[in-house]
């Protein structure tokens, strides 16, 4: 009655059941967030939770620890980038596909840079040799201690 379902992020996938007081235990360091709650009823700060759903990192390391592989995010590439342009190493804050989705590029480490919003303009919907531009570095495919240097995110 007061066991608590574990979603995995996104929320589509069942990962197992806590009790209730571990599963406020995971809201209060911030490991999950609430799915669902229990209308008008509260257990401390939070309402009270019939399901939560795990946050990015934990979501990260899970996937990290079956498959060896850290899922591509957004935030993450950025991360990995040091938040600079690849193209002329300006503060970044967008994503770019290095061969564009118009061509066909997907969306993984291996085709993924940061970009400042100028280069990515630029580029748009070309290829770095289409478009004159140079990679200042080869995309690579992280490991977790590339993506979160202090084990958050
Ligand atoms: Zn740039």
């Amino acid at each position: 009655m007061s066991e608590v379902l574990i979603y995995n992020l996104g929320g589509g996938q069942v990962l197992g059941r806590v009790s209730l007081g571990h599963a406020i235990r995971m809201l209060h360091r911030r490991v999950a967030a609430v799915r669902e709650a229990v209308e008008g009823e509260t257990f401390g700060p939070y309402q009270r939770p019939v399901s939560v759903e795990l946050v990015r990192y934990v979501h990260t390391r899970w996937v990290y620890e079956r498959t060896g592989r850290v899922p591509y995010s957004r935030a993450a590439l950025l991360r990995r980038d040091r938040h600079r342009c690849g193209y002329c190493g300006a503060p970044a804050t967008t994503m770019d596909h290095v061969v564009p989705r118009c061509q066909g590029g997907p969306t993984t480490w291996m085709n993924a840079v940061a970009a400042c919003e100028a280069c990515n303009s630029a580029k748009a919907g070309r290829t770095p040799l289409e478009a004159g531009m140079t990679l200042r570095s080869r995309p690579f495919e992280p490991v977790l201690a590339d993506v979160y240097p202090h084990g958050r995110v």
